[in-house]
């Protein structure tokens, strides 16, 4: 073994990547005197999402969960109108409905992939269903073929969440660009960050203007900043979700080093697959699964023990080591908000209930050194054999 069995480590959950520019990229925005959004800085990382991840238009946002709520505005639901989305995973497709006067309805995940069990969001459409999210879990694609075949058929559009689907691809697309809508979250546990950010992607020009309005509170001050009216108005209801420049020189170089932080990600997630393949075939542990159509951007390891007990056993005991791993997503539908105000009490969703109970994640994160993972990989083991 690597490691001297009781000896302390310290490795961190998360760490957030740095770019050695990112101090002078932050002055150039600062010297510049407009520390606002939607200026100079904000149109160069603009392009290069849309360069990038090819969506027609790409607009920053001061998160992730704000360009859903940009999403969702732009649905225009009808008080009681329905949005189906996975249980398993974070509150903001949730919060993003609801503020829009919609209903959120929760759906099962499949045990393969973690992402949405399109057969259970099929049953789960009715008259009132407007919009699918799927959320692409752990930077692996639900299947967006099955998912549009049905919402096609159902009228209903689809809207991804790709927080943590940045620069991972469906059969060649990136991830984002696929549904009518997509939204990625920049904030600084995700693989690509500017601390707190996001963008609204569409490949829909008419979208594309519309969240335009909604981002600059209501008003069409877009059209005037480029010269199209003569003055600014407020033109629909809105709010103030353009990113600062400052956050946004940021995140340039990040992008800027989209290829080395994807690189790194990838090696330590396959270190962590075959160090623990040995586990796997002794039925300790499962692996993540990332489908031939899928090109993931390593954003999650996770493994998934036998139960909640012995998940909590060996997180506990890889903390006491001084290894940062944890669990992941009460599942929505047994929330305290949820239960309160969508009574969602009798609700059974038995694999979301089983995955949220027994999966752990492992630190990924490009600062980790070989030795890191080695050192993990040698605590799980020790820990499980
Ligand atoms: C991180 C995350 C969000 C929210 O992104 P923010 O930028 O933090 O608002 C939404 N959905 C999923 C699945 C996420 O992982």
């Amino acid at each position: 073994m690597a490691v001297e069995r009781n000896k302390m480590t310290n490795i961190p959950f998360n760490r957030p990547y740095m770019s050695s520019r990112v101090v002078a990229s932050v002055r150039q925005v600062i010297e510049s005197g407009k520390l606002s959004g939607d200026g100079e800085m904000c149109k160069v990382v603009e392009k290069q999402l849309e360069q990038l991840f090819h969506p027609r238009h790409a607009l920053l946002t001061t998160s992730g969960s704000h360009a859903l709520e940009m999403a969702m505005a732009i649905l225009d639901l009808k008080r009681g109108e329905e949005v189906i989305t996975p249980s398993f995973t974070f509150v903001s497709v949730a919060n993003a409905v609801i503020r829009a006067g919609g209903k959120p309805v929760f759906c099962e995940i499949n045990g393969r992939t973690l992402t949405i069990d399109v057969k259970d969001f099929e049953r789960r459409i009715s008259k009132r269903t407007r919009a699918v999210v799927p959320v692409h879990y752990a930077g692996v694609s639900a299947d967006m073929d099955e998912i549009i075949g049905v919402a096609e058929a159902r009228n209903i559009l689809v809207i991804e969440d790709a927080a943590q689907g940045v620069n991972a691809r469906y059969k060649g697309k990136f991830l984002g660009t696929i549904g009518e809508i997509g939204s990625y979250s920049f904030h600084d546990t995700k693989n690509y960050v500017s601390g707190e950010g996001g963008a609204f992607v569409t490949n829909s020009e008419e979208f594309a203007r519309l969240a335009e309005v909604i981002r600059e509170k209501g008003t069409n001050r877009s059209n005037f900043l480029r010269g199209e009216v003569d003055r600014y108005s407020w033109v629909e209801l809105g709010s103030s979700y353009v990113l600062s420049d400052i956050l946004a020189a940021v995140l340039k170089c990040q992008l800027d080093d989209l290829d080395t932080i994807q690189r790194r990600r990838r090696e330590i997630h396959d270190m962590y697959s075959s160090g623990l393949k040995e586990l796997a075939q002794q039925e300790k542990l499962r692996l993540p699964h990332i489908p031939d159509y899928c090109e993931s951007n390593y954003h999650i390891f996770y493994i998934l023990l036998h139960d909640e007990p012995e998940r909590n056993r060996v997180m506990n005991k890889l903390r006491d080591f001084g290894i940062g791993a944890t669990f992941h997503y009460i599942p929505l539908h047994s929330s305290p908000y949820a239960l309160k105000s969508l009574g969602t009490g009798s609700l059974k969703l038995p694999m979301t209930d089983r995955v949220s109970g027994s999966l752990l994640r492992l630190p990924i994160y490009p600062q980790l050194t070989d030795d890191d993972v080695q050192c993990v990989i040698d605590r799980v083991c020790q820990i499980l054999r």
